[in-house]
């Protein structure tokens, strides 16, 4: 068995977003360094790091140099070419490998992956011409949807597809890209596992959070989420399946819908943390991200037992439409914690934060984050002048 990579080591990050800024905080804390490669400056993960190595993902002189610098290499963005990870795997550990990476980031050798497992997901069909579509919306039906096979996230490049007289346009909408046509699913509620694999083959699972959305985006995660334990079963049994067929070490993040009467099809798999673990933090004895560090050092994993009740409700960049969110409003709601992701730019639909509330029941976890993420918009006339340049 490979020697576990102890405190003290340096651990490489690949992507700069906020997922690479929480694993990188959990790792600072537990004594590792950490160096992050990312294409722009002043990342919300190069912030809170080491060292922040600025260049593209595919400068593969560059991504070498940076694998020459650590002890193992992770990933927090999967939207990165496969030649990168290889390039780097030809220098230190990737964790997760690299061909996972290379599944999980495109929708049909995804769900293709899912298939071989055995594992259920909507009905789909690959659509690269216009036969494909005709041929897939005969098998799929309508209503469906129909997804960018690459590069989608958060809802982008999707277009739902009400009767089959409206494939073409959806298709032209997404540019005509190659995609992946799923029947449309109603389900009665969506819930995430992220669970971990070890070096040594051991997992360990979240229970199951509940996920609601808006617009596409995450809104607001609950964590336990409201399912009979058969169906919390069945999520973790598939999640502990997928775990050990693909041999994954790292952190996985598995995306169900819930179709009722504990039957359960997988929506999305992420490699690596998710926006739905991010009230691990205060909720479980272990975060997400700590379980990343201990997954992809070797370390054993960390208890994912709940403390109590939790609820992370989204900060979206409209929430600056009026101007500065109050912040200290939000501060002062019982049990709420606040986490700005160091992003200057609050764009509508970007993610620049969340708030985590622990309450006794689930139901007061999920009002306090809610009353929180109201309470940071101010009244008109109330705004404070907050100055665009820094002081001279
Ligand atoms: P995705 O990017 O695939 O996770 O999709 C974002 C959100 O769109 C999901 O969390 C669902 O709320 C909704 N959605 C995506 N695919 C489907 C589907 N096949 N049926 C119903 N809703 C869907």
């Amino acid at each position: 068995m490979t020697d576990p990579i102890l405190p003290g080591a340096t651990l490489g990050v690949l992507g700069g977003g906020q997922l690479g800024r929480m694993f990188s905080l959990a790792a600072r804390r537990m004594g590792y360094r950490v160096h992050v490669f990312v294409p722009q400056a002043d990342s919300p993960a190069g912030q809170v790091s080491d060292h922040e190595e600025r260049a593209a993902y595919d400068n593969l002189d560059a991504l070498r140099h940076f694998a020459a610098g650590v002890d193992v290499v992770t990933f927090e963005f999967e939207n990165v070419p496969a030649e990168t990870a290889a390039a780097i795997a030809d220098v230190v550990p990737v964790r997760p490998s690299g061909s996972l990476l290379h599944t999980t980031q495109h929708r049909r050798r995804e769900k293709e992956a899912l298939a071989a497992a055995g594992v259920p997901t909507v009905r789909f069909a690959r659509v690269e011409s216009e036969q494909d579509l005709a041929a897939g919306l005969e098998r799929v039906g309508a209503p469906a949807v129909l997804k960018t096979a690459a590069w989608g996230y958060d809802g982008k490049g999707q277009e739902r597809i009400e009767q089959p007289e409206d494939g073409l346009a959806a298709w032209d909408a997404i540019g005509r890209a190659p995609a992946v046509l799923e029947a449309f699913a109603s389900f009665e509620r969506e819930i995430s596992v992220v669970g971990a694999r070890g070096l040594d083959g051991s997992v360990a699972l979240y229970d199951p959070f509940e996920n609601l959305h808006a617009n596409h985006i995450l809104d607001v995660s609950l964590s336990p989420a409201r399912v009979d334990p058969r169906t919390a079963e069945r999520a973790h049994e598939i999640a502990r399946t997928l775990l050990s067929t693909w041999s994954v070490v790292g952190v996985f993040c598995f995306e169900f819908f819930d179709l009722g009467d504990g039957e359960l099809v997988v929506n999305e798999i992420a490699p690596r943390p998710h926006n739905s673990g991010h009230l691990t933090i205060e909720g479980n004895h272990c975060s997400q991200f700590e379980q990343q560090v201990r997954a992809v050092c070797g370390l054993p994993l960390g208890s994912t037992e709940r403390l109590a009740p939790a609820a992370m409700a989204n900060l979206l960049g409209e929430l600056w439409a009026d101007g500065a969110p109050d912040w200290a409003a939000a501060c002062a709601v019982p049990g709420v914690h606040l986490h700005l992701y160091g992003k200057d730019e609050p764009r509508p639909g970007r993610k620049m934060g969340h708030v985590t509330a622990v309450a006794p029941t689930l139901d007061a976890a999920r009002e306090h984050a809610e009353r929180a993420r109201a309470a940071v918009t101010r009244p008109a006339g109330t705004r404070p002048i907050v100055s665009a340049a820094p002081p001279a």
